[in-house]
Order: C-alpha cells, then sequence, then structure tokens
C-alpha cells in the first residue's frame, strides 16, 4: 500500500529525538493530572496522555471519570504548555474531542479491531486534521490494523500513526500482552512511512520489564514511546501495576539509546557485508535442506498411502517437538522460536503429503 502519511515531524508536535507520549492510564482528578504533569516538564514530552473514557475487558471495574477529565486536560494544556491526548472509541467521544481542541487521539486496542467504530470515528474526524494514532488489535490480526488505517485514509486524514501495545496470547508468555514483534515489523515493510510508537507499559505490564522493551522497540526503528505514568502508581485506579512514577520515567528515558539505520563508517560497511553474506548461504543451505527433507516427507506420504495410513501421526509428532525442543536448547534458541518454526515445517510436510494424496486419488 502507498499511502502518504504526514511524516512524524510535521504534525506540529515535539519530536526532539524520539517521540514521546506520557501520562496516566486514566485521569482520576485534577491534581493527579497536575501533579503528572508537573513531573513531565521539561522532558521534550510531546503530549500528555490521559484516558477518560476506558473500555475495561470486565465490567464493574473503574470506567474513566468522562467528559469532567477532558476540563481537566485543557487546563493541564495551558498551564504546562503541554499538549493532550485522549482515546476516543465513538463519535461522541470525538467531537468532545474536537470541541476542545484536543491536540492526539488515538484509537484503542478494543476498538482497532470493530470496523463500524473505526468508521464512524474516521466519518466524525473527517475534514480535520486531527493526528490518529491506532493501537494494534488486541488479538494478532494484522489485517484489522491496517484496515482501521485505510478507513481513517479513506476519510481524508493524513496525520495517521500506530501504536503497537502487545497482543493476547493464549500461551503463557514473560509480558502481560506478547509483543509478537513480527507483525508490527511486518506492518511496517507494507506501509514505510507510518509513524510508530511501542506502548511497552501494556506490553510489560510490569515496571521492570519496561525499558527493555522500550529499548527494542528503539533497535527496531520505532519513531517513539506511550509510557503509562502516574504520581503514584500504587494509588491507580485502572492499570496500577504497571505504571511507573515521573522519576522512573526520567531516567529510564536517561538509559535509552537510540539508533540509525545506516553507517558512514567504512569499517562497520565491510564487516557488516562479510557477515550478510555468511547468513545468506546458510540461508541458502536452509532452504536447500529444507527440500530435501520434503523429498522425503513425500516418499513417506506414499508409503503411508498405500498402507491406508493416516498423514497425522501424533506420537510422532510429540516426539518430534520433544526432542527438536531439546536440541534447540543446546543452540540456545528459545523453545518459542523453535516450537513455532517446526509448526511452520509440519504443516506445510503434511500440505504436501495432502496434496499428493489427492493426486494419488485422481490417478487410481
Ligand atoms: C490505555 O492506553 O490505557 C489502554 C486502555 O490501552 P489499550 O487500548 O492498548 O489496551
Ligand atoms: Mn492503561
Amino acid at each position: 500500500m502507498n499511502l502518504s502519511i504526514t511524516p512524524l515531524k510535521e504534525w506540529g508536535l515535539l519530536n526532539k529525538d524520539i517521540f514521546l507520549s506520557a501520562g496516566p492510564c486514566s485521569a482520576e482528578s485534577e491534581e493527579q493530572l497536575f501533579e503528572t504533569a508537573r513531573g513531565l516538564t521539561n522532558r521534550g514530552v510531546s503530549f500528555m496522555r490521559a484516558g477518560i473514557w476506558k473500555p475495561r475487558t470486565h465490567p464493574g471495574t473503574f470506567e474513566g471519570v468522562g467528559i469532567n477529565g477532558l476540563k481537566w486536560l485543557v487546563q493541564v494544556r495551558e498551564r504546562f504548555n503541554l499538549p493532550i491526548g485522549i482515546e476516543v472509541a465513538n463519535p461522541y467521544h470525538v467531537e468532545a474531542c474536537l470541541k476542545n481542541n484536543v491536540d492526539v487521539v488515538w484509537i484503542g486496542a478494543r476498538t482497532t479491531p470493530n470496523p463500524f467504530a473505526v468508521q464512524d470515528i474516521a466519518d466524525a474526524l473527517k475534514g480535520t486534521e486531527v493526528p490518529v494514532f491506532v493501537k494494534n488489535p488486541i488479538s494478532p490480526d494484522l489485517e484489522l490494523w491496517l484496515g482501521a488505517i485505510e478507513r481513517l485514509y479513506n476519510a481524508g486524514l493524513r496525520k495517521i500513526g500506530v501504536i503497537h501495545r502487545g497482543f493476547s496470547t493464549s500461551r503463557k508468555v514473560l509480558y502481560r500482552y506478547a509483543p509478537n514483534w513480527k507483525i508490527p515489523i511486518e506492518l511496517k515493510r507494507q506501509l514505510p512511512n507510518i509513524p510508530i510508537l511501542c506502548d511497552p507499559s501494556h506490553i510489560c505490564g510490569k515496571p521492570e520489564l519496561i525499558f527493555s522493551i522500550a529499548q527494542e522497540a528503539l533497535d527496531l526503528l520505532y519513531d517513539g514511546l506511550m509510557i503509562e505514568v502516574h504520581v503514584n502508581p500504587a494509588k491507580a485506579l485502572s492499570d496500577s501495576g504497571q505504571q511507573i512514577t515521573p522519576e522512573q520515567f526520567h531516567s529510564l528515558i536517561d538509559r535509552l539509546t537510540l539508533k540509525r539505520e545506516l553507517s558512514s563508517s567504512k569499517e562497520f560497511q565491510a564487516r557488516i557485508k562479510e557477515l550478510r553474506l555468511e547468513v545468506d548461504n546458510i540461508d541458502e543451505h536452509l532452504i536447500t535442506l529444507l527440500g530435501k527433507r520434503m523429498e522425503i516427507v513425500r516418499k513417506m506420504g506414499d508409503l503411508k498411502r498405500k498402507n491406508n495410513i493416516s498423514t497425522l501421526q501424533p506420537q510422532r509428532w510429540k516426539e518430534i517437538i520433544a526432542s527438536r525442543l531439546a536440541a534447540g536448547t543446546e543452540q540456545h534458541l528459545s523453545d518459542e522460536f523453535i516450537f513455532q518454526l517446526f509448526q511452520a515445517i509440519h504443516e506445510e510436510a503434511i500440505q504436501h503429503q495432502e496434496a499428493d494424496m489427492k493426486q494419488g486419488f485422481k490417478r487410481k
């Protein structure tokens, strides 16, 4: 897709080395917002975030202070000269934000996957220049993420960015939401110009993991970060376990290292070229070996067919996974990686055997 998205530098918001959004998960009181804003001054924050309508997974939890919070945020902007950003989930939210000249809006992870809601938001924003960020859908579905971006684009919006906030998963992972980096990387491949922020707070779910995910995002050339900052995280009414104090935010930003894509150093260029050649060579071998493996798999398929034996051999598959995981561990390869790799290889093998089987039946 070739969308002509406005570069982040032209959005009219502060953007020194990295684009930074910081602020509480939820607006709770005027005082909480003022104290947080005070703690965020002089840090190059592009906009202060705070949710006033909170889409909670379960009912009966804090669902935001509503429209009152907007008044407080407008005062924060005036007093601290800090642009403000709010999550919107319907046209009523958008209208309230437009009326108060909110600087940035974002669509949350539970709204992005709903085409009706996104279309309503896009229609309500039509004709404005408000920057909009689209958080990834909570489930790992790239197409729904892309579809939401397209709806905003088709409504004439050009200041569109995305926020990677992690994905729900049924597998147990270290993080609250699995980072699943391959999805935002693929989104960037398809939409190279779209600004991308990482929200390590929601990915991690706990403060001590935030630095490494934030640094990883910068290593992957993300444009910036959205981080939940609260004056008193322990007392926060939502996402209390993952928010950090303004002081922790400052020290986190100080520790981050910015990366660039290219180097003009001749030495670097020569060495990286050598190493890339080695990798190209190994990849060629890998693919040749996979081709050979598949030839053998097809012979096995023939044998199974002649003996009326099932394509799927659950016991054998169990043994493959166990032995490959063990071999992977010896090579310092993660279980997750080996599991996904062999799942893909196994699926391809089954497809080959099934295709041959159908051909075989035709030949009969
Ligand atoms: C939030 O930003 O506080 C929030 C609710 O995020 P998400 O939509 O990513 O869950
Ligand atoms: Mn939150």
